[in-house]
Protein backbone atom coordinates (compact mmCIF):
# COMPACT_ATOMS: atom_id res chain seq x y z
CA UNK A 1 0.00 0.00 0.00
CA UNK A 2 1.28 3.63 -1.09
CA UNK A 3 2.41 5.31 1.79
CA UNK A 4 1.68 8.88 0.83
CA UNK A 5 -0.77 10.77 -1.31
CA UNK A 6 -0.21 11.39 -5.28
CA UNK A 7 -0.71 14.64 -7.14
CA UNK A 8 -4.18 14.53 -8.35
CA UNK A 9 -4.46 18.28 -10.78
CA UNK A 10 -5.98 21.90 -9.40
CA UNK A 11 -8.80 22.44 -10.40
CA UNK A 12 -10.51 26.35 -10.67
CA UNK A 13 -7.73 27.08 -7.81
CA UNK A 14 -8.94 23.61 -5.71
CA UNK A 15 -6.64 21.67 -4.82
CA UNK A 16 -6.92 18.39 -4.85
CA UNK A 17 -4.92 14.90 -4.30
CA UNK A 18 -5.26 11.12 -4.63
CA UNK A 19 -6.00 9.04 -1.46
CA UNK A 20 -3.57 6.90 -0.34
CA UNK A 21 -6.31 4.32 0.59
CA UNK A 22 -8.62 4.25 -2.29
CA UNK A 23 -6.64 6.16 -5.05
CA UNK A 24 -10.17 8.16 -5.39
CA UNK A 25 -9.06 11.85 -5.85
CA UNK A 26 -10.01 13.79 -3.16
CA UNK A 27 -10.32 17.64 -1.69
CA UNK A 28 -6.49 18.27 0.11
CA UNK A 29 -8.78 20.28 2.97
CA UNK A 30 -11.00 17.46 3.37
CA UNK A 31 -10.80 15.82 7.05
CA UNK A 32 -12.01 12.51 5.63
CA UNK A 33 -12.00 10.81 2.13
CA UNK A 34 -15.42 11.11 0.92
CA UNK A 35 -15.10 7.39 -0.66
CA UNK A 36 -13.44 5.23 2.10
CA UNK A 37 -13.47 7.61 5.17
CA UNK A 38 -10.13 7.20 5.48
CA UNK A 39 -8.64 10.12 7.48
CA UNK A 40 -6.69 12.49 5.46
CA UNK A 41 -3.20 13.01 6.57
CA UNK A 42 -2.39 16.51 7.06
CA UNK A 43 1.17 16.40 6.57
CA UNK A 44 1.22 13.94 3.46
CA UNK A 45 -1.23 16.36 1.99
CA UNK A 46 1.26 19.25 2.91
CA UNK A 47 3.90 17.97 1.01
CA UNK A 48 1.97 16.50 -1.43
CA UNK A 49 0.78 20.28 -2.20
CA UNK A 50 4.08 21.66 -1.91
CA UNK A 51 5.42 19.32 -4.27
CA UNK A 52 2.98 20.45 -6.72
CA UNK A 53 3.33 23.94 -6.26
CA UNK A 54 6.89 22.97 -7.04
CA UNK A 55 5.88 21.33 -9.97
CA UNK A 56 3.79 24.08 -11.38
CA UNK A 57 6.55 26.29 -10.89
CA UNK A 58 9.12 23.85 -12.90
CA UNK A 59 6.74 24.27 -15.35
CA UNK A 60 6.34 27.98 -15.62
CA UNK A 61 10.29 28.36 -15.43
CA UNK A 62 10.77 25.62 -18.30
CA UNK A 63 8.24 27.12 -20.75
CA UNK A 64 9.81 30.25 -20.04
CA UNK A 65 13.39 29.03 -21.05
CA UNK A 66 11.71 27.37 -24.33
CA UNK A 67 10.37 30.70 -25.56
CA UNK A 68 13.50 32.26 -24.86
CA UNK A 69 14.79 29.73 -27.27
CA UNK A 70 12.06 29.42 -29.81
CA UNK A 71 12.61 33.99 -29.79
CA UNK A 72 16.41 33.11 -30.22
CA UNK A 73 16.14 30.00 -33.18
CA UNK A 74 13.64 32.21 -35.12
CA UNK A 75 16.08 35.34 -34.87
CA UNK A 76 18.88 33.63 -35.60
CA UNK A 77 17.10 32.09 -39.07
CA UNK A 78 16.47 35.45 -40.01
CA UNK A 79 19.92 36.67 -39.64
CA UNK A 80 20.81 32.98 -41.32
CA UNK A 81 18.80 33.74 -44.68
CA UNK A 82 19.98 37.86 -44.44
CA UNK A 83 23.77 36.94 -43.98
CA UNK A 84 22.89 34.53 -47.70
CA UNK A 85 21.07 37.06 -49.70
CA UNK A 86 23.50 40.30 -48.35
CA UNK A 87 26.86 39.73 -48.72
CA UNK A 88 29.31 41.23 -46.25
CA UNK A 89 25.63 41.89 -43.91
CA UNK A 90 27.39 42.57 -40.63
CA UNK A 91 26.17 40.17 -37.70
CA UNK A 92 25.12 43.24 -35.07
CA UNK A 93 21.58 41.16 -34.44
CA UNK A 94 23.51 37.80 -34.18
CA UNK A 95 26.08 39.27 -32.13
CA UNK A 96 23.33 41.15 -29.77
CA UNK A 97 21.58 37.22 -29.58
CA UNK A 98 24.86 35.54 -29.19
CA UNK A 99 24.87 37.44 -25.67
CA UNK A 100 21.20 36.55 -24.46
CA UNK A 101 21.68 32.87 -25.98
CA UNK A 102 24.61 32.73 -23.54
CA UNK A 103 21.69 32.95 -20.76
CA UNK A 104 19.87 29.89 -22.04
CA UNK A 105 22.50 27.18 -21.20
CA UNK A 106 23.02 29.41 -17.31
CA UNK A 107 18.98 29.17 -16.69
CA UNK A 108 18.84 25.62 -18.16
CA UNK A 109 21.65 24.55 -15.45
CA UNK A 110 19.79 26.74 -12.71
CA UNK A 111 16.38 24.50 -13.59
CA UNK A 112 18.29 21.64 -13.04
CA UNK A 113 20.16 22.63 -9.96
CA UNK A 114 16.36 24.01 -8.46
CA UNK A 115 14.22 21.36 -9.75
CA UNK A 116 16.36 18.46 -10.92
CA UNK A 117 15.65 16.23 -7.88
CA UNK A 118 12.17 16.50 -8.18
CA UNK A 119 10.75 12.60 -8.67
CA UNK A 120 7.35 12.75 -10.09
CA UNK A 121 5.56 10.82 -12.28
CA UNK A 122 3.22 13.90 -13.59
CA UNK A 123 3.52 13.97 -17.10
CA UNK A 124 3.43 17.81 -17.10
CA UNK A 125 6.80 17.91 -14.93
CA UNK A 126 8.32 14.94 -17.25
CA UNK A 127 7.57 17.48 -20.32
CA UNK A 128 9.07 20.15 -18.68
CA UNK A 129 11.93 18.38 -17.64
CA UNK A 130 12.16 17.30 -21.41
CA UNK A 131 11.68 20.61 -22.41
CA UNK A 132 14.66 22.28 -20.28
CA UNK A 133 17.30 19.35 -21.54
CA UNK A 134 16.02 20.07 -25.32
CA UNK A 135 16.48 23.80 -25.09
CA UNK A 136 19.95 23.67 -23.43
CA UNK A 137 21.31 21.84 -26.11
CA UNK A 138 19.64 23.92 -28.87
CA UNK A 139 20.64 27.03 -26.99
CA UNK A 140 23.95 25.58 -26.53
CA UNK A 141 24.25 24.17 -30.73
CA UNK A 142 22.95 27.93 -31.97
CA UNK A 143 25.50 29.47 -29.65
CA UNK A 144 28.34 28.13 -31.21
CA UNK A 145 26.69 28.15 -34.49
CA UNK A 146 26.12 32.07 -34.16
CA UNK A 147 30.07 31.91 -32.99
CA UNK A 148 31.50 30.00 -35.89
CA UNK A 149 28.98 32.49 -38.44
CA UNK A 150 30.63 35.22 -36.85
CA UNK A 151 34.36 34.23 -36.92
CA UNK A 152 33.55 33.40 -40.59
CA UNK A 153 32.16 37.13 -40.79
CA UNK A 154 35.15 38.17 -39.91
CA UNK A 155 37.49 36.45 -41.69
CA UNK A 156 35.71 37.27 -45.09
CA UNK A 157 35.66 40.98 -43.98
ZN1 LIG B 1 -10.36 7.00 0.14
Amino acid sequence: MSDGFSIGAVLQGQMIVDCPHCNETIDFNAERCRFCGHPVDRKAAQSAAELLAEISQACNAASHIASFVGISVAFSLLDFFSLLFIPFHNMLPGTALTGVLLFVPVLALRWKIRFGQIVSQYPDFRNARRTVTVSGIVGGLLLCFILFLSVLTLIRH
